[in-house]
């Protein structure tokens, strides 16, 4: 008798957990929606103006140049005018850079 109550406390309490990270996963996405659409800051990923071991933004494929013959454009991930020759610490080389 003893051991069917807890089981039964026990379901309820996995049940009640998942229901806890059920809500809590709907908080984290709910909550991740928004910052994910926001640049970060320059300063967030220590941006500089000129290359960094070789690798410059205008190989990363975060940047996108303002035009064919510009040195400055955006990223997708940091905020601001970008150089071409600059770099921050989210450099990922473009399959195409
Ligand atoms: S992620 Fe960093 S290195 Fe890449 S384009 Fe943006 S600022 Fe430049």
């Amino acid at each position: 008798m003893r051991g069917r109550q807890c089981n039964q406390a026990r379901r309820a309490l996995l049940q009640r957990s998942a229901e806890v990270a059920g809500l809590l996963a709907v908080i984290v996405v709910t909550g991740n929606s928004e910052p994910a659409t926001a640049k970060a800051a320059k300063s967030e990923f220590m941006y500089q103006d000129h290359p960094h071991d070789g690798n410059r933004c205008g190989q990363c494929k975060f940047f996108s140049v303002a035009g064919p013959d510009s040195e400055v454009g955006s990223c997708s991930i940091v905020a601001g005018a970008i150089s071409r020759q600059g770099w921050c610490a989210a450099f990922v080389r473009s399959v195409h850079g």
